[in-house]
């Protein structure tokens, strides 16, 4: 779709939203090139659709709905509540593929699309998080290596993401990879990260939300992660090994609390890739649940085909498709989060203390 919006429907399926004025549009177009598109008003940045929209049957189809869908993502409910302080969560969990990254990039973009400013810190010398909010991060970029050797500031080493301007990111380089072995022998080894990441330092970038993506280890660098951020924020895969593994997670923020940051909480479970064929997702969410409670978030991600192409574009899922399942469960998450944030920090009246 270009800029005066006329569209151009290639033969894969696609669904996007264009904002001009007052107009938004969503589109949606399957194999066959059938075309659907939305149309409404944003006012005050909520959408106003047309009296008896509801009730026309002629949009009840699918790809009717995909194009709602797509419309609603972005504007659907203007801005989120802003957190009285500004919240940094670590993402972690030793075990690889579970969302960590995924629901890193994705929170954070949700976030930021709904006006609060969000800065990831890409922990992970794999550099996922920074390919998927589109930032360079070839070796000799600024970057998150640096930044823990006490070499750059961290205005020196975030960028923001094409995505949205509110969209920041620290990267990371493969020169990350050494770190945790370079770091055995330096002075206040643990807690570098905290020193950079330091209130001045995120008050420059005027930052509500931090999320630090982190390796799939519990080495040195997830041990900087969870002492520089009060919250944590673990995925767990809606799978029959994923709770294996989560003591030892549990028993390592335990130490981290008891020795290097008291304020640790685990504040935010998310599940993550549930497949509702499957009678063991629910088993296993039933499971966390029981056992973690209020820490889980309603939302559950599902999987989804649109969410794991979305970084093989250097996007989020809410950019690549803001109108697939896998984009709608992020952007409940990420309102859950926030809405947490703020009832945390004390009731608010509804419009107060937003951006
Ligand atoms: P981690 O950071 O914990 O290693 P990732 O976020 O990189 O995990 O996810 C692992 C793989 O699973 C990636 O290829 C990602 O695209 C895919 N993936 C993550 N979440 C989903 C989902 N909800 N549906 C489908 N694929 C997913
Ligand atoms: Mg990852």
């Amino acid at each position: 779709m270009d800029k005066e919006g006329s569209t151009s429907v290639n033969p894969e399926r696609q669904a996007s939203v264009v904002s001009r004025g007052t107009a938004l549009l969503g589109v949606a177009a399957d194999e066959r090139n059938h075309v659907a598109v939305s149309t409404g008003a944003i006012e005050d940045g909520q959408v106003r659709y047309p009296e008896g929209r509801e009730d026309d049957d002629r949009r009840r189809t699918p790809i009717a709905e995909e194009a709602e869908r797509a419309a609603r993502a972005i504007h659907q409910e203007g801005r989120f509540p802003r957190p009285s302080r500004r919240r940094v969560f670590s993402v972690a969990n030793q075990k690889g593929g579970v969302g960590k990254t995924t629901s890193t990039v994705n929170i954070a973009a949700a976030l930021a699309l709904h006006g609060l400013r969000t800065l990831v810190v890409d922990l992970d010398p794999q550099g996922n998080a920074s390919t998927a909010l589109g930032v360079e991060h070839h070796t000799g970029t600024p970057s998150v290596y640096e930044l823990l050797l006490g070499e750059i500031t961290v205005s020196d080493a975030v960028t923001v993401s094409p995505q949205s301007p509110n969209l920041l990111c620290i990267p990371a380089t493969i020169d990350l990879a050494g770190s945790e072995i370079e770091l055995v022998t330096m002075v206040a080894r643990e807690s570098r990260l905290r020193e950079a990441l330091s209130t001045a330092a995120l008050d420059e970038l005027d930052v509500d939300y931090v999320f630090i993506d982190c390796p799939p280890s519990l080495g040195l660098l997830t041990v900087n992660a969870l002492v520089a951020a009060p919250e944590a924020l673990i995925p767990i895969q809606c799978e029959y090994y994923s709770l294996e593994g989560l003591g030892q997670l549990l028993s390592n923020i335990n130490l981290v609390r008891a020795h290097l940051n008291p304020t640790l909480t685990v504040s935010t479970i998310l599940l993550t890739m549930y497949d509702a064929r499957t009678k063991l997702a629910d088993q296993v969410t039933a499971e966390v649940r029981q056992h973690f409670g209020e820490q889980v978030l309603r939302t559950v991600i599902p999987r989804s085909v649109k969410v794991s192409e979305a970084p093989g574009y250097g996007q989020t899922v809410l950019a690549y498709e803001p109108g697939s399942r896998g984009a709608m469960s992020y952007l409940d998450a990420a309102r859950e989060i926030a809405i947490r944030g703020a009832q945390r920090d004390g009731a608010q009246r509804d419009g107060e203390n937003v951006r």
